[in-house]
């Protein structure tokens, strides 16, 4: 393997303080594809320290917001010069087929040429001011040194969403990608570096999120953390970070409905409804898991997404012919094995999958067949679950109001979407959803420009878009009184 494999802090690559390694497996067959360094608490304050003394210390929170703009802008340029390499390292870490990991490497790179374009864009503002002769102005800052958690699902996708804005505004930071698929993140480290990024700006630890995850949220010399996950490690981040109230950025699960009228074009519905959840085996924060269908065309639309399902192809990222890969890990194959038994145990049907695949050539990885379960009602736990796997369940409605008193039952609010051909409808729909994206004849779609985040318990604030950019700012009200006068009250 073509990278370095090792942790980077403050300029240097290292290995962990402790010597320790971590095996990283391929999820395909589960075949060790590198070793890494794994860090503890050691590792996340010599990391930390660097940065902070970066932020403090160092150049870069003041440098000229059009060189670090360049500077990201080159890091878009190296990800789309190592595009190949990239897409290969993160099909190998996650099992995704090389084809998704492509379109993931594209999105990178535009994800930070959106936010080098953005670096230079705001000159701050001026406002009216009621007292005479004094200006009075907004200025936006870095917040400071940042803590970064990443999940394992896109490793390098969702580390971008953190790493662009953070450089274009001038933070100093602390990355720590999953424990399970550190590669692609090492290999942007690498490419950062040769961007110019400076010493002790950004930093990358290798590691467990107990350990390391746990030092940058309750660390005091970190401002704000940004963390990408499960909805229990979030609520413990939180509260770590409470040591020094940090600026906290929340992006945790989902349960998401994708909401199917009767009216709406059946065949391009169906077809996106299988988009919606089994990319990348269903491990997608925004899954379109929960499936709301109206009773007129129940049967027959899960008829028609059964036979599709029953075609599709299980196998190797690297074989063109695939269409689903494996799940991420043993562990995790056992989580959505017991989320089934336990949909079975309330009551709903499987219509299709449920089990392992027998196939020979899949026996060593984590495979699961995707599933789809009917028969469901909202008060069945694998209704409310977050399972992150490659599982569908259908519930019915008759009208618009239950449509949307279905959609809105979940503690998570992360995405949903609403298929008709009655645009009024639609909208009245997308209105009252509480979600923070609705998708109308359309799922999973995303692009930099549109903020990204949750409702309720998935998440607090926004990554991507302009208000991707405010979260690494701080905001700074600067008056300057022109002509200065005695009050004389004491
Ligand atoms: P996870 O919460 O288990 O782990 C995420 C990261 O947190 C890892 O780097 C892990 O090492 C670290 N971590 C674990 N314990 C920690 C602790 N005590 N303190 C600090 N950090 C800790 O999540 P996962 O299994 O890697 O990812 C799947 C989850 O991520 C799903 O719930 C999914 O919905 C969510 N996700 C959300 C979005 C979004 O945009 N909202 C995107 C992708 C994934």
């Amino acid at each position: 393997m073509n990278i370095k494999l090792q942790q980077y802090i403050n300029g240097q690559w290292v290995e962990a303080v402790s010597g320790k390694t971590r095996e990283i497996i391929n999820p395909y067959d589960q075949e060790i594809i590198a070793v890494v360094p794994d860090g503890d608490e050691r590792d996340a304050q010599a990391a930390i320290a660097a940065a902070r003394e970066a932020f403090d210390n160092g150049d870069w929170a003041f440098a000229p917001a059009t060189e670090r703009g360049a500077i990201v802008r080159k890091i878009a340029e190296l990800i789309e010069r190592d595009k190949e390499e990239l897409a290969h390292l993160e099909s190998l870490d996650t099992g995704k087929t090389v084809e998704e990991s492509k379109g993931d490497m594209d999105d990178i790179a535009g994800v930070f040429r959106y936010f080098a374009e953005l670096a230079d864009k705001d000159g701050g503002e001026l406002i009216a001011s009621p007292v005479p002769n004094s200006i009075s102005k907004v200025v936006h800052e870095p917040v400071g040194v940042c803590g970064q958690i990443t999940p394992w699902n896109y490793p390098l996708l969702q580390a971008s969403w953190k790493l662009a804005p953070a450089l274009a505004t001038g933070n100093t930071l602390v990355m720590k990608p999953s424990e399970v698929t550190p590669l692609t993140t090492i290999k942007v480290f690498e490419l950062m570096e040769e961007a110019g990024v400076p010493s002790g700006v950004a930093n990358l630890v290798l590691g467990p999120g107990d350990t390391i995850g746990a030092e940058l949220s309750s660390n005091t010399d970190v401002d704000l953390i940004s963390f990408t996950g499960g909805l229990d490690t979030g609520k413990k981040i939180m509260q770590a970070a409470s040591a020094n109230v940090k600026n906290l950025a929340l992006e945790l699960g989902g349960k998401n409905p994708n909401v199917i009228f009767a009216d709406a074009d059946f065949e391009v519905a169906v077809d996106q409804a299988l988009n919606g959840v089994f990319f990348h085996a269903g491990q997608i924060c925004s899954a379109g898991t929960r499936l709301i269908v109206e009773d007129s065309i129940h049967d027959e639309f899960v008829n028609a997404l059964v036979e599709r399902v029953k075609k599709f192809k299980l196998g190797s990222g690297f074989d063109e012919e695939t269409q689903m890969g494996p799940l991420i890990s043993a562990e995790h194959l056992k989580k959505v094995e017991d989320y089934v038994e336990m949909g079975i145990k309330e009551g709903a049907t499987v219509a299709v999958g449920g089990k392992r695949p027998e196939d020979p050539e899949l026996q060593k990885g984590f495979f699961y067949l995707p599933t789809i379960f009917t028969g469901c009602t909202t008060d069945m736990n694998i209704v409310q679950d977050e399972a992150f796997g490659p599982i569908i369940t259908v519930e019915k409605f008759k009208t618009e109001k239950e449509a949307v008193q279905l959609a809105n039952d979940s503690i998570y609010g992360l995405a949903g979407g609403v298929w008709t051909s009655d645009i009024a409808k639609a909208e009245r729909c997308a209105a009252k959803m509480r979600m923070g994206t609705v998708w109308i004849n359309d799922f999973n779609l995303y692009f930099p420009h549109a903020p990204w985040g949750g409702y309720k318990q998935s998440g607090i604030g926004r990554e991507l878009g302009r208000m991707g950019m405010e979260e690494y700012t701080e905001t700074k009200h600067i008056f300057q009184n022109l002509k200065p006068e005695a009050i004389n009250w004491f």
